[in-house]
């Protein structure tokens, strides 16, 4: 790879990386999704990065998605014990 080729990609490399995130929360316009496709396909760097964001979004996403089946549980025992106790003090 001559130098001219590498100044050229390191440039493209930082024209596409701040849209990575964008392009992986699909709120990117088509046009521009287009030229991060290629761009990531042909920069090993930036293909990595891609990957990187995509496990860390896969499993914020597990998070989001599928509560903690003890926490969700817990809450509803706390709930159910408030229920519960609030006999005496009811509000009018
Ligand atoms: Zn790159």
């Amino acid at each position: 790879m001559t130098l001219l080729q590498e100044l050229r990609d390191r440039r493209e490399c930082r024209k596409v990386q701040p849209l990575l995130q964008q392009f992986l929360d699909g709120t990117l316009p088509a046009h521009l999704a287009a030229q991060v496709v290629a761009h990531v396909e042909a920069c090993r760097r930036c293909g990595l990065e891609a990957d990187t964001y995509q496990r860390l979004k896969s499993a914020l996403g597990d998070l989001r998605s599928e509560p903690d089946p003890a926490a969700v549980g817990r809450l509803a025992v706390f709930v159910d014990g408030l229920a519960a106790s609030g006999g005496g003090s009811a509000p009018p």
